[in-house]
């Protein structure tokens, strides 16, 4: 799943190519891909694009008809970006294409999502606040939405573990299963521990650590192609993705822990004391 970085560094791209384009074509091929149906997708044709943002791990498209296209490439989508946009009939239900964009130099994207759970979405809105979970984001880690007294802040009296305060997006807007692993990596801190239970120098840790992994994360996306992203991403993470491979840092084994649909890898020897975690799918078999 594209985090925080990968959106920004797609956001970069699509601003450097499209702004000042105009939109010569829209097309949905995943009928259910389209969350919105007034304004209508149509309303796009003729619009020129006046600028590209990030919220989250939203991209909005800007245009000067006052209407935003926002997406959320979710689990398995991505963009593919085509200087020269093929001309072909989508045929919907036989492609892993969910929207094509057209513009009038002839480049254009398309909206893809593999696998059979199809969770990409795409909202035609006058406002990106129309969006639910553009709404609800919490403040970015980066763009100085938020400070170490900030951050302090939405920790306090959170009785539940680190890991999912940092993936949750009505906290912090942005970072990933991928990105919160590393951030907790980098801070020498287990993914269990109590968000509330931490003290001022764990927090500061945490900070720094998140600050420090984002901008490096977006500093590696930025100027990539989006098909050269996700590879960037894969190769920057030290324990996200790499069970059984050795800490960069201790040499330790990396661990996962398994979850219903997914896991999370931690590093034993320098985020809990050496102990093994609990893995809970199994777990919960033994009981
Ligand atoms: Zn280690």
């Amino acid at each position: 799943m594209p985090e925080m970085p990968e959106v920004e560094g797609l956001v970069e791209y699509l601003r450097g190519r499209v702004t000042g384009l105009h939109v010569t074509k829209a097309t949905v091929s995943a009928i259910s891909a389209l969350k919105t149906y007034d304004p209508p997708l149509t309303a796009l044709v003729g619009t020129a694009v006046t600028g590209v943002e990030r919220h989250g791990k939203f991209l909005d498209v800007a245009t000067d008809g006052g209407i935003h296209l926002v997406f959320h490439l979710a689990k398995a989508g991505w963009l593919r970006w085509y200087d020269l946009l093929p001309q072909t009939l989508i045929k919907p239900g036989k492609t892993p294409i969910a929207l094509r964009v057209g513009f009038d130099d002839d480049s254009g994207f398309d909206l893809t999502e593999a696998g059979t759970k199809k969770s990409l979405a795409v909202y035609i809105v006058r406002d990106p606040q129309e969006v639910p979970g553009i709404a609800r984001l919490g403040p970015d880690p980066l763009s100085g939405g938020i400070d170490r007294d900030a951050f302090g802040a939405l920790l306090a009296g959170r009785r539940t573990q680190i890991k999912g305060v940092l993936r949750d997006q009505s906290i912090i807007g942005g970072v990933g299963n991928a990105y919160s692993d590393e951030i907790l990596h980098a801070a020498k801190m287990s993914p269990y521990a109590l968000a509330a239970k931490l003290t001022d120098d764990e927090v500061d840790r945490l900070f720094d650590a998140m600050v420090s992994t984002l901008t490096d994360a977006v500093a590696a996306a930025r100027g990539k192609p989006p098909a050269d992203l996700k590879d960037a991403k894969r190769r920057g993470m030290r324990v996200h993705g790499r069970r059984g491979e050795a800490c960069p840092v201790c040499g330790d084994e990396v661990r996962s822990v398994f979850f219903a649909d997914n896991s999370l890898e931690y590093c034993p020897t320098c985020q809990t004391g050496g102990k093994l975690l609990a893995d809970r799918r199994l777990s919960r078999l033994l009981k």
